[in-house]
C-alpha cells in the first residue's frame, strides 16, 4: 500500500521537506501509521520568518477573535477526542481511555486559555512624582519555539500553544519524532481554525537538526521545552547565547511516601496508578516508593499482587491497562535498568521481563524492585518505564529526607491519615507539586505545573502563571 507523505505546516501551507521517516505503532510494529518529511534548516528558518511577519497583526488582534479561535480549537479537540485519542493510543501506545482523556484535556487547555484572553488586566500605580501616573501592562513576546516530547503527544503542545496564542504570540511547534501523526492531526485543527497565516507553524524532524534550528535562530523570542534534562541543558545554553527567554520542563524521580498509618487500599491504588499507568512513561510517575517499616511487608505483598493483576496488551485492545513501551530503544533501556537493579543488590519482586503477545510490540511486565536503597542508580536516574522501587525507611523523618535526596523535584506524594505528617510533608517536600493521599501523577489544568532542581527551569506552566512566560511587562509613566 502506498503511504502518502505528510508535511510540515509553514506560513499557512503544508510544505514538503526532504527525506522521510515513518511512525510505527509500538503495539504492533507491522502497522506503519504514517510517513513524514523532514523539514530542512531553511524550512525552520522560513517558519520563524513567517511567525515573525504574522506577529505585528496577531499581537494587536481583537480579543474576541482570539477567544473564538481558542474556543473552537478546544471544542473540536473535545468533540473528536475518541478519534484523535485512538490515533494517540496507536502511535504512542497508551491505552485508548488514556488517549481519549489526553485529547479531551487538551481541549480544556484551549477553552481555559480562551477565557484567559478576556482576563488580561493591567495595574495602575500612583507615582512618587506629583502629576505622574503609572501603568503596568503586559505585552506578547513575539515568536515562541515550542519543542515537545512523545509521551503526551498533544497535551504538552496544547498547554504551551494555547497560552502562547491567547497572549498574542506566534508559534513554531517541533513535535517529537516518535509521534508525528498525532502532531499533524493537531496541526490540521489549528490550520483550519481561522488563525492568520504564519501565526502557527509546525516543523517535523529530528531534534538535533530541526529542534536545533529553532533553538539557534536569533529571531526566536522564547523557547518552551519539555523533554529530558540532557536536551534541556543544551537548549538552555543555546538560549543564553541569543538572550532568548527559556522555560524547561524535564525529568523526574518522583517519590511516594507510605506511612504506617496509611489506608493500605489508598496506598496500593495510588502506587499502582502512579508507578505503572501510562507504562510509567509520565514525568509525574512514582518511581520511588518510600515505605515505613511497620507497613512495608504488607505493602510489598499487596503491591506484588496488584502489579501481577495488571493487564498488559495492545493499546487499542479493550481491557488493556498497560500498553507497550514507546519503542525498542526505550524497552532495551528499561531491561538494562532491571539488570542493573539486580547487579546493585536489589530484588526484582515481580515483572521486569519482555512479554510476547499476539502482535509484535514492545511489551514488558511492570516491575517492582524491593530491597533497594536511595543510593542505587535505579533510584537516582530517570528510567521512564514501568519500573518502581521500594525503599524501606524507619520513620517519617527518614522518609522525607530520602524523598528530598534527589537531583529532581517535580512531584512527590504521601499516603497518611495523620494531619500533622501531611502538613509537615506539604511544607518541607522539595517538589513543585505535592500530593496527599493521591497519586503523584494527575494534575489539574487551571493551576501552575512545574518542579524544582533539575526537573524545571524558568517560570511555571499552566493556569494564570503561564502569563509570566508568554508576556513581557511594560511600566509606563504618564504625565498629563
Ligand atoms: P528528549 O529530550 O529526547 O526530546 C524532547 C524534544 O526535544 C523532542 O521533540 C526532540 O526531538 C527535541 N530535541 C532533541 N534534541 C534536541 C536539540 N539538540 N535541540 C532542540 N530540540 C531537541 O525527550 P523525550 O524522550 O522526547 O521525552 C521524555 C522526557 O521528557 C523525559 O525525561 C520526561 O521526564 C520528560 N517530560 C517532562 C515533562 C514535564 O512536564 N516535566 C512532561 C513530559 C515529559
Amino acid at each position: 500500500m502506498q503511504i502518502e507523505t505528510q508535511y510540515s505546516f509553514i506560513d499557512g501551507e503544508w510544505h514538503p521537506g526532504g527525506e522521510t521517516f515513518d511512525s510505527i505503532n509500538p503495539s504492533d510494529t507491522s502497522d506503519v501509521i504514517g510517513r513524514f518529511s523532514v523539514a530542512s534548516v531553511d524550512d525552520c528558518d522560513s517558519a520563524v520568518t513567517a511567525a515573525r511577519s504574522a506577529f505585528p497583526e496577531w499581537s494587536l488582534s481583537g480579543l474576541e477573535q482570539r477567544k473564538a479561535i481558542l474556543d473552537a480549537v478546544g471544542a473540536e479537540l473535545i468533540g473528536r477526542s475518541e478519534e484523535i485519542g485512538t490515533l494517540i493510543a496507536r502511535e504512542e501506545g497508551k491505552p485508548l481511555a488514556e488517549g481519549i482523556g489526553e485529547v479531551a484535556r487538551s481541549g480544556q487547555f484551549f477553552q481555559y486559555f480562551g477565557a484567559e484572553v478576556l482576563r488580561q488586566m493591567g495595574e495602575f500605580a500612583a507615582s512618587v512624582r506629583a502629576g505622574v501616573n503609572i501603568e503596568v501592562s503586559r505585552e506578547p513576546l513575539g515568536v515562541i519555539s515550542i519543542i515537545t516530547p512523545w509521551n503526551f503527544p498533544i497535551a504538552v503542545a496544547a498547554w504551551k500553544i494555547a497560552p502562547a496564542l491567547a497572549f498574542g504570540n506566534c508559534v513554531v511547534l517541533k513535535p517529537a519524532e516518535l509521534v508525528p501523526a498525532s502532531a499533524s492531526m493537531f496541526a490540521d485543527i489549528l490550520a483550519r481554525s481561522g488563525l492568520p497565516d504564519g501565526v502557527f507553524n509546525m516543523v517535523h524532524g529530528p531534534g538535533n537538526v530541526v529542534g536545533q534550528a529553532l533553538v539557534a535562530n536569533p529571531n526566536v523570542d522564547a523557547i518552551s521545552f519539555t523533554g529530558s534534562v540532557a536536551t534541556g541543558r543544551h537548549i538552555a545554553r543555546a538560549a543564553v547565547e541569543n538572550m532568548t527567554r527559556v522555560q524547561l520542563e524535564m525529568g523526574s524521580k518522583n517519590a511516594l511516601i507510605v506511612l504506617n498509618d496509611a489506608d493500605i487500599d489508598v496506598a496500593i491504588n495510588c502506587a499502582v496508578n502512579g508507578a505503572y499507568f501510562g507504562t510509567g512513561q509520565k514525568c509525574t510517575a512514582s518511581s520511588r516508593l518510600i515505605v515505613e517499616a511497620g507497613i512495608h511487608d504488607e505493602f510489598v505483598e499487596r503491591m506484588i499482587t496488584a502489579t501481577d493483576a495488571l493487564v498488559v496488551g495492545h493499546a487499542l485492545e479493550p481491557g488493556t491497562q498497560i500498553g507497550p513501551v514507546v519503542d525498542g530503544q526505550q524497552l532495551n533501556k528499561n531491561l538494562g535498568y532491571i539488570q542493573l537493579a539486580k547487579e546493585e543488590g536489589a530484588t526484582v519482586a515481580t515483572g521486569g521481563d519482555k512479554l510476547r503477545l499476539v502482535t509484535n510490540g514492545y511489551y514488558m511486565r511492570p516491575a517492582l524492585c524491593v530491597d533497594t536503597s536511595n543510593a542505587m542508580r535505579i533510584n537516582r536516574e530517570e528510567i521512564f518505564g514501568p519500573i518502581s522501587s521500594v525503599i524501606k525507611v524507619a520513620d517519617f523523618d527518614e522518609a522525607l529526607s530520602v524523598s528530598n535526596d534527589s537531583d529532581f523535584g517535580l512531584t512527590s506524594g504521601i499516603i497518611t491519615t495523620s494531619l500533622s505528617h501531611a502538613t509537615h510533608f506539604k511544607r518541607h517536600t522539595q517538589s513543585g507539586c505535592a500530593m496527599v493521599n493521591l497519586p503523584t501523577a494527575g494534575t489539574d489544568y487551571h493551576v501552575p505545573f512545574g518542579g524544582r532542581k533539575s526537573s524545571s527551569y524558568g517560570p511555571r506552566e499552566q493556569g494564570q502563571y503561564a502569563k509570566e512566560f508568554y508576556t513581557t511587562v511594560k511600566t509606563t509613566y504618564l504625565s498629563a
